[in-house]
């Protein structure tokens, strides 16, 4: 797999890509502000190529209890609840 290179600076590895204008960004491309990488071209979001993302799926299963992301198991089956309090 060839590594993508930067819009502007041909030499340059891209680690961005701009949400705006689809240009790949190097980090000279890219501007950082209030936590966000901004595309130093259009101004728009610079989002990360992120080869090799971890899988977060993995890492959440291995702290099972930590912070569910979403559709806790409690509220899933409110019935089985109730029916300890109310006999429905
Ligand atoms: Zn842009
Ligand atoms: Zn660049």
């Amino acid at each position: 797999m060839a590594q993508p290179t930067c819009a502007t600076h041909a030499q340059s590895r891209a680690l961005y890509q701009c949400d705006g204008c689809g240009k790949l960004l190097c980090d000279a491309c890219i501007e950082e502000s209030h936590r966000l990488l901004l595309c130093r071209l259009c101004g728009e979001r610079a989002l990360p190529l992120a080869p090799r993302l971890p899988p977060p799926s993995r890492s959440a299963a291995s702290r099972p209890g930590r912070s569910p992301p979403r559709g806790p198991t409690d509220s899933a089956r409110p019935c089985s609840i109730r029916s300890a309090a109310r006999g429905c």
